[in-house]
């Protein structure tokens, strides 16, 4: 199963009035088949954390580890390699490429692999009728609600079965009722390829959804324990 590690991380940042710190000390332990929101104001941090995990930012110190290797002393292929097969995001903004067909969008991390094109298209195929979206292959994202862009975004980040499934306020952009049905289709894909569910939102209705909470605050992560309000 997969292991996630985090150790005693710290963020700081120069500025011209100083340092500023953002996250210190950290510690944090997960492994496949979990699913936690980690929640926060607004400039606590979550996202730089959630970048740190995804390889897209390093710790000032501390160490992050995901089955024994650290995303932070990867060389450049090694790192972009992790970013691709490692990791999966779903951002708040899909991000998708509008000059593409839904399917043509959720095979894109694969062009820089080498598996067969006629069996990653099928696997795109199976995670697009999980999504619900086996009807709109060929559409374009402008031709979708912004739910079904939200969950073209799930199935690409699934696709190179990742072994960390990040999401920044991946519920963001939509109404209540599409928020929560995004939400629990996070956690049942991320459960059924046990992986690693990580959620940063500073909504508590789209935390609530998930089974464990943890709290960012001036630098420190607790977990938000069951029935304390969130
Ligand atoms: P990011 O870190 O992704 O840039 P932020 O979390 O800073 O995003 O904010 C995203 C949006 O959510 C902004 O419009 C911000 O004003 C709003 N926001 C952030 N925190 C809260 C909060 N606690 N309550 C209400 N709105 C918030
Ligand atoms: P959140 O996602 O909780 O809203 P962020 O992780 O986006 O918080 O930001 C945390 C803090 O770090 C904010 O005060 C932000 O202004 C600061 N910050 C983020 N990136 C940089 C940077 N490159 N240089 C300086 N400060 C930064």
């Amino acid at each position: 199963t997969t292991r996630l590690l985090v150790e005693r991380v710290s963020k700081t940042y120069q500025s011209a009035t100083g340092t500023l710190s953002i996250l210190e000390e950290v510690d944090l332990s997960l492994s496949g088949g979990d699913a936690v929101a980690i929640m926060g104001p607004s400039g606590s941090g979550k996202s730089t954390l959630l970048n740190m995990l995804g390889g897209l930012d390093t710790p000032t110190s501390g160490v992050i580890r995901v089955n024994d290797v650290e995303p932070a002393s990867m060389g450049a292929a090694e790192l972009a390699r992790y970013r691709n097969r490692t990791v999966g995001f779903v951002f708040q903004d899909h991000h998708l490429l509008p000059q593409c067909s839904v399917l043509e969008n959720v095979l894109i991390p694969t062009l820089a692999g080498e598996g067969s094109s006629a069996q990653t298209e099928s696997v795109a195929r199976d995670l697009l009728s999980r999504v619900g979206l086996a009807n709109r292959l060929g559409h374009r994202p402008s031709q979708l609600s912004g739910g079904e862009r939200q969950r073209v975004a799930i199935a690409r980040a699934l696709i190179n079965r990742p072994a960390l499934l990040l999401g920044d306020e991946p519920t963001g952009n939509l109404d209540a009722q599409t928020a929560s049905e995004i939400a629990d289709l996070l956690l049942e894909l991320a459960e059924q390829h046990q992986a690693i569910l990580i959620v940063v939102t500073h909504s508590s209705e789209l935390a609530e959804r998930l089974p464990r909470r943890f709290m960012l605050n001036a630098g420190r992560l607790d977990e938000v324990q069951a029935g304390s309000p969130a």
